[in-house]
């Protein structure tokens, strides 16, 4: 099939997540770092990346998130936000902020950097400091923000929330307000890879979300028009999945540190999938035509049922492919948090050991996998919660 025909069935994606990098000076234990992670000589470089914008832009793409990792790792992060300024795209930098100071921030906003997203781990210094595992970088953040304002650029607060920090909710809200965020994503962490490991210590009761949820209205109502909170309910107190990266090559195309064109961050995981490079192949190529983005596309053969007759089923798209295969084994099974899902008890026994687990985390350090678990738990890479694209 030509490119033309091809293009003529599928929608163009609208955003781009590159991620840069997989370095990264903090050790967040919900980080779904890849066991293998990709080392800075095998990073793409400014050029090839300055290419595949190019190409992004005239695929269609408006928006293009750069992540990593920790993409202010670059040093050449500059030179990437101007070939996006130059290229058209929306840029949209998720950072930890812990590398950033003001002739940074003065260079990305010079060469045309549109908005920044700024992870915290926590409200509180010492808790926020503990869980990103450096000394004094909560302190380091909010210099960021700081900069981040003065240098005349958008911010949104992205808070890492779970078991052991949600119920400082409501001084997350009011670091969103002070710092002068106009959004504050409340960001659940997802359960895949070091986060699959600790979910015991991290998941949070249905006690801490609904208190949650009423501190998002409340605060909602009190600081419209000044503060926009996004806080979805997390897959395992749902009733219904969410349509993962608004569905499988769908809306949004992830290259890795690599090159490797992915429909999702965890994609890699899945077996029996080749993923194209952006070394040898164009993204429009990639997008249209590739097996990989083709594979879980849309609701044809491959989806089983209770999806394939269900009246949602263009609505999410029976939910994540990854979190389905590290669950169940089947990447094509209903992701279990379908209440519908023939697998949902897996996530209903996670809620009661978590409700009877401890707070210990275990440890991280970089390239080192996350401890073994049985099928059921044993999860796939993903990246984390801190880097989300909206
Ligand atoms: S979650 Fe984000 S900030 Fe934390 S270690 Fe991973 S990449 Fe770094
Ligand atoms: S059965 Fe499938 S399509 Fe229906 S709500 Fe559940 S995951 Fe979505």
């Amino acid at each position: 099939m030509s490119d033309v025909a091809a293009a003529a069935l599928v929608e163009p994606p609208l955003g781009l997540l590159a991620e840069l990098t997989h370095r990264c000076p903090l050790r967040c234990p919900y980080c779904s770092n890849p066991t293998a992670l990709t080392r800075a000589a095998e990073e793409l470089d400014t050029a090839t990346w300055a290419r595949v914008f190019g190409e992004a832009a005239a695929l269609g793409v408006l928006h293009l998130h750069l992540s990593g990792g920790e993409p202010t790792a670059r040093r050449d992060l500059p030179a990437l936000v101007r070939a996006a300024s130059e290229a058209g795209l929306y840029s949209n930098l998720i950072t930890a902020g812990v590398l950033l100071d003001a002739a940074r921030l003065e260079a990305l906003a010079a060469a045309g950097l549109d908005h920044v997203q700024l992870s915290v781990q926590d409200a509180e210094p010492g808790a926020a400091d503990r869980i990103g595992g450096m000394a004094g970088g909560h302190a380091r953040k909010l210099e960021a923000a700081r900069l981040i304002r003065a240098a005349g650029l958008p911010l949104t607060l992205n808070a890492v929330v779970h078991r052991q920090n949600l119920d400082r909710l409501p001084g997350l809200i009011a670091l969103a307000l002070e710092l002068g965020a106009g959004r504050l994503e409340v960001a659940h962490v997802q359960y895949h890879g070091w986060a699959l490991a600790n979910r015991a210590a991290l998941l949070p009761s249905r006690a801490q979300l609904d208190a949650a949820a009423a501190t998002v209205e409340a605060a909602r109502a009190a600081h419209r028009g000044r503060l926009v909170i996004d806080h979805v309910i997390p897959d395992y107190h749902a009733r219904r999945p969410k349509p993962c990266m608004g569905g499988w090559g769908r809306r949004v195309l992830v290259v890795s540190p690599a090159g490797k064109a992915l429909p999702c961050h965890a994609a890699e995981s899945l077996p029996g999938l080749q993923f194209p490079s952006v070394r040898e192949a164009s993204l429009a190529a990639i997008w249209h035509r590739s097996d990989a983005f083709n594979r879980f596309r849309g609701t044809a053969a491959w989806m089983p049922e209770p999806c394939r007759s269900c009246e949602r089923r263009e609505v999410d798209f029976g939910g994540c492919r990854c979190q389905a295969f590290a669950l169940t084994g089947d990447a094509a099974a209903t992701d279990p948090a379908c209440a519908l899902a023939p697998h949902r008890a897996l996530l209903d026994r996670a809620l009661g050991e978590a409700a009877a687990g401890d707070a210990r985390l275990a440890d991280r350090a970089f390239g080192r996998p996350p401890p073994p678990r049985r099928r059921g738990g044993h999860g796939p890479r993903r990246r984390g919660s801190c880097r989300r694209a909206r």
